[in-house]
């Protein structure tokens, strides 16, 4: 029996169902629980304040957790590489447990953070946990990382069945315990720093953190939206998604659980359809592909994955594309749909999945901007910023992706808003300038007659802007130019 282990939290900010946490508590007579505020990662300015506000609310609500289960959460602001070496030797602890990373960044960070701790002779125990299958663990039939999600999603259900996964409860309660702390220990770990100390302004959350919150979301999800997940998932106007994505995304809700939950469901019958459910844990299988492809290919995040004509394509950086993109983040676009994307996003963090499409697109190939461009500025301001999932959507909007969108594919912003939104109550909950706009030009506003703007009291031009470009002829010179670059040898 080890006597003492540190159990470093990162990605997994939960007390149920923690593969490190419950062998650590298994294994050793003590545990000492730990965050460690990564510095350069904060100071490199990749997250959005929503998404520090997300963990620090649910890194609260863990720290109580624990607190009730007899653990004292410690944590400081540093470098990881330092601060767990050093915080394993000043506490003497035999064993270092935590739950494995995948990004590069974390690879490598984990590897300098292993060898320090091995050379002073502390065990180093690693899990699995934020992924239900690791990137070692599915190949293509050459052994190498799939590039096609179909054939993933092939393997990826194959090996769910013959898993032990299938057998392992994601349902079970931590195992309960005499205190070995006293509770008076969670007023001697200080408590947690605010936003503003990690250099972040503190942000009103849409969405909360904590893993009994994302707990409750999961169940109501389960029992409800996700029986009509088919045909709801589109619709930015309608409450039809999950919304767990930041869960996902720090662990306060494990996917695998996840899973287990909707194929319950489906198990029992009766209310909810398969392809729904199906459709639903798709999209989880995407995230994991996406996953797998950053582990595979981490040259991703540094540009496209194939080398693509509609890369070629985009405008030079110069005046011209730096208003295009200012208009763009701003919601300042002319196009309804991309605009209350836009606002939804700066003004809460979160952006539908639909509208989060066609606002790359639109950037991408309307604007002819660098996709990268884009990526950035979702990850500095979403609540579930996710760099595996995040570049691997805009590579896939962008058409450069493993197995992306066609190059020759283009969202009209017009038609998927009347599609999507038909009534406009997304738009008009985001883009109040547009509030009092009739349905029949909600999403075309600049149709609206000279009277008509009057009568609803936004003129295009002074409340609400023209189009920045016209979809139609943006489009076909995105095409000419594609088909142009494409025969100049870039392939798309
Ligand atoms: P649901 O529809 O309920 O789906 C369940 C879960 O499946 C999600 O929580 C998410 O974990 C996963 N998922 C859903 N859609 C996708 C997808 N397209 N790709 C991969 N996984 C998916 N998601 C992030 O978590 N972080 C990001 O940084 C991110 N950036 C994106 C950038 C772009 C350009 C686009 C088009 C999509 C991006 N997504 C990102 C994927 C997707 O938009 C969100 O995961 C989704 O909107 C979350 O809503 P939900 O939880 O209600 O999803």
């Amino acid at each position: 029996m080890i006597q003492r282990a540190l159990c470093w939290f990162r990605r997994d900010l939960r007390v149920r169902d923690n593969p490190a946490l419950m062998a650590s508590r298994l294994e050793s007579r003590e545990v000492v629980p730990v965050f460690i505020f990564d510095r350069p990662l904060l100071a490199s300015n990749c997250f959005g304040p929503a998404c520090v506000s997300f963990m620090l609310e649910s890194l609260h609500e863990l720290r109580e957790t624990l607190a009730q289960q007899g653990l004292s959460l410690h944590w400081c602001i540093g470098d990881p590489c330092e601060e767990v070496p050093r915080l394993a030797r000043d506490l003497y602890v035999e064993a270092v447990y935590w739950n494995r990373d995948y990004e590069p960044s974390a690879v490598r960070r984990d590897q300098t953070v292993d060898k320090a701790l091995q050379k002073s002779g502390i065990v180093v125990k690693t899990f699995s946990d934020h992924l239900i299958f690791e990137p070692h663990e599915l190949r293509n039939l050459s052994g190498q990382p799939f590039q096609r999600f179909g054939a993933f999603r092939r393997a990826w259900w194959k090996r769910w069945q013959a898993s032990a996964a299938l057998s392992r409860s994601g349902l079970t309660q931590p195992r309960s315990e005499r205190s070995r702390v006293d509770l008076s220990e969670l007023s001697a770990s200080p408590p947690l720093p605010v936003s503003t100390e990690l250099g972040y302004e503190s942000v009103e959350l849409v969405i909360r953190g904590g893993e009994q919150v994302g707990r409750a979301r999961l169940q109501r999800f389960s029992s409800g939206a996700l029986q009509t997940y088919g045909q709801g998932r589109n619709r930015p106007d309608q409450d039809a998604t999950s919304v767990l994505s930041p869960h996902f995304r720090f662990g306060t809700v494990n996917t695998r659980t996840a899973v287990r939950m909707a194929l319950n469901r489906l198990a029992r019958g009766g209310y909810a359809a398969r392809a729904d459910v199906h459709a639903w844990i798709d999209e989880l299988i995407w995230r994991e592909f996406f996953y797998h492809v950053l582990a595979g290919y981490p040259r991703v995040l540094d540009g496209p994955f194939r080398p693509s004509a509609a890369v070629a394509a985009s405008r030079p950086a110069s005046a011209t594309s730096t208003n295009l993109f200012h208009a763009w983040c701003d919601g300042r676009t002319g196009y309804p749909l991309v605009d209350a994307g836009m606002r939804q996003l700066n003004s809460t963090g979160w952006m539908h999945n639909r509208v989060r499409m066609v606002v790359a697109s639109f950037l991408v190939k309307d604007l002819r901007l660098d996709w990268r461009w884009g990526e950035r500025y979702f990850m500095s301001r979403l609540l579930d910023a996710d760099m595996a999932v995040n570049n691997g959507n805009w590579q896939w909007c962008a058409s450069t992706g493993t197995d992306a969108m066609p190059g020759y594919r283009i969202f009209n912003p017009t038609v998927q808003s009347k599609k999507f939104d038909p009534d406009g109550a997304y738009i008009r909950r985001y883009v109040p300038e547009l509030a009092d706009v009739p349905t029949k030009y909600i999403h075309q506003p600049s149709a609206m007659s000279v009277d008509w703007q009057d009568r609803a009291r936004c003129r295009v031009g002074s409340d609400y802007p023209h189009p920045i470009v016209e979809h139609e002829r943006a489009r076909q010179e995105y095409l000419d130019l594609v088909e142009a670059r494409g025969k100049a040898g870039h392939a798309d």
